[in-house]
């Protein structure tokens, strides 16, 4: 990708508001805004009116976010018994509102979610929906469905889903063992450029809820359209505006008593964290400046490895000279380095770097390799919160 389409170099004083919150919490930092979750939450149901949102809670597992989306009646995807162990030191009303959505769990991932009051589950073979006897009284289950997307960097339709030809007789097995099967769901990629994938989904789901019920007399009652949903790093995406008019339209083909439902993490998450870190030191090496960051790869740069994301970076200077450098990790592993060959101003021990969009997919995924602090989450504009969902901010960190 073109470098000058990654860094953009601001002025001094725009880095006065981080300068601030660095010398109250030191750095690496990740500001978290909860004012951009809601901006986020609304863009998204407003474009998709009627349909049930579950926050996919891996995406960034951080109270506040949970908080915030939460006051706005979103409800929450869970997929292990250690989210739903973060959504237990919540408040209550979130209890109600979780769909459980990996599609292979083990008995006491069930029995949990189970107790903390989930009942809607997703299976994409016999061997899970076996799991399920059991509980069959307490239980509804969507079978999640693949539909390969070609056009995503990531792909979940390999590890993931049954095909459209398996779907009938896995009904047919959930019948016969007196399991409620409630719906179809499918995960169309993250990060989808275009929302091809989701409408030709819902198309095929649509023809799918209707062969079953002509041929087992089982009428479905949800579609869950999973997440995917994608954000502005520095590759040109459709906006959500340009995203979601497809498939509002091939949503109004679904029967009336249908139920929609999607599990949107990169989207609602995505925007709300910038990360602020510190050159720490500077090297020259050949026709190259090394500047290593207090934060890198293993941090909250992981999203850059695991994620597959580039994403864009701001320096400040007024310098009009540029040189060829490389911005790298703390670390001492060689694969450290968050960019290279870029073109820009000099910068000096103590300056500050910082990288946008850096909610989803990276402060969850980040490591304290070498034994370096990940950053800490430092939460802003909170105030939209009523006083009884406030946490205790030892929680926050
Ligand atoms: C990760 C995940 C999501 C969220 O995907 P995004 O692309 O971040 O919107 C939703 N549903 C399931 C089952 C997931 O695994």
């Amino acid at each position: 990708m073109s470098l000058s389409n990654r860094l953009s170099v601001k002025t001094p004083d725009q880095a006065v508001f981080y300068n601030d919150l660095v010398s109250q919490h030191g750095s690496p930092i990740l500001v978290l805004d909860c004012e951009k979750v809601t901006a986020q939450y609304r863009a998204l149901s407003e474009q998709l009116p009627g349909v049930d949102f579950f926050y996919a809670i891996k995406s960034l597992p951080h109270p506040a976010v949970i908080q915030t989306l939460s006051s706005l009646g979103c409800g929450f995807d869970i997929a292990t018994s250690g989210e739903i162990e973060l959504l237990q030191t919540l408040s209550t009303a979130v209890r109600h509102r979780v769909i459980h959505t990996h599609p292979i769990k083990r008995d006491a991932d069930i029995r949990d979610a189970l107790r903390f009051g989930c009942t809607t589950f997703i299976v994409d073979n016999i061997w899970e929906l076996e799991k399920f006897i059991p509980y069959r009284h307490r239980v509804g289950l969507l079978i999640r469905v693949s539909f390969p997307n070609p056009n995503t960097d990531i792909d979940l339709s390999k590890k993931f889903g049954c095909r459209e030809d398996d779907v009938m007789l896995l009904v047919q097995k959930a019948q016969s063992l007196g399991i409620h099967v409630k719906g179809l769901s499918f995960h169309a990629g993250s990060q989808c450029a275009t929302s091809a994938n989701h409408v030709h989904a819902i198309k095929q789901c649509t023809k799918i809820m209707d062969d079953i019920y002509q041929q087992c007399g089982k009428l479905l009652s949800i579609l869950d359209i999973g997440g995917g949903f994608p954000v502005q790093y520095t590759k040109t995406v459709q906006t959500i505006q340009e995203f979601c008019p497809p498939i509002r339209e091939a949503l109004q083909q679904l029967p009336d008593h249908i139920q929609v439902l999607a599990e949107p993490g990169r989207f609602l998450s995505a925007t709300c964290m910038e990360a602020v870190s510190r050159v720490m030191g500077k090297a020259q090496r050949g026709d190259m400046t090394w500047y290593y960051l207090d934060d890198g790869v293993y941090g909250s740069y992981s999203g850059q490895i695991f994620d597959h994301v580039t994403y864009p970076i701001s320096i400040f200077s007024d310098i009009n000279e540029l040189e060829t450098a490389v911005i790298a990790g703390p670390t001492c592993d060689s694969i450290d380095v968050i960019d290279e060959g870029l073109q820009m101003p000099p910068l000096s021990i103590g300056d500050l770097v910082v990288g946008h969009q850096m909610g989803a997919y990276t402060y969850a995924t980040a490591t304290n390799f070498n034994l370096f602090d990940k950053a800490s989450v430092v939460v802003i504009n909170e105030n939209n919160l009523s006083a009884d969902n406030i946490l205790p901010f030892a929680q926050t960190q």
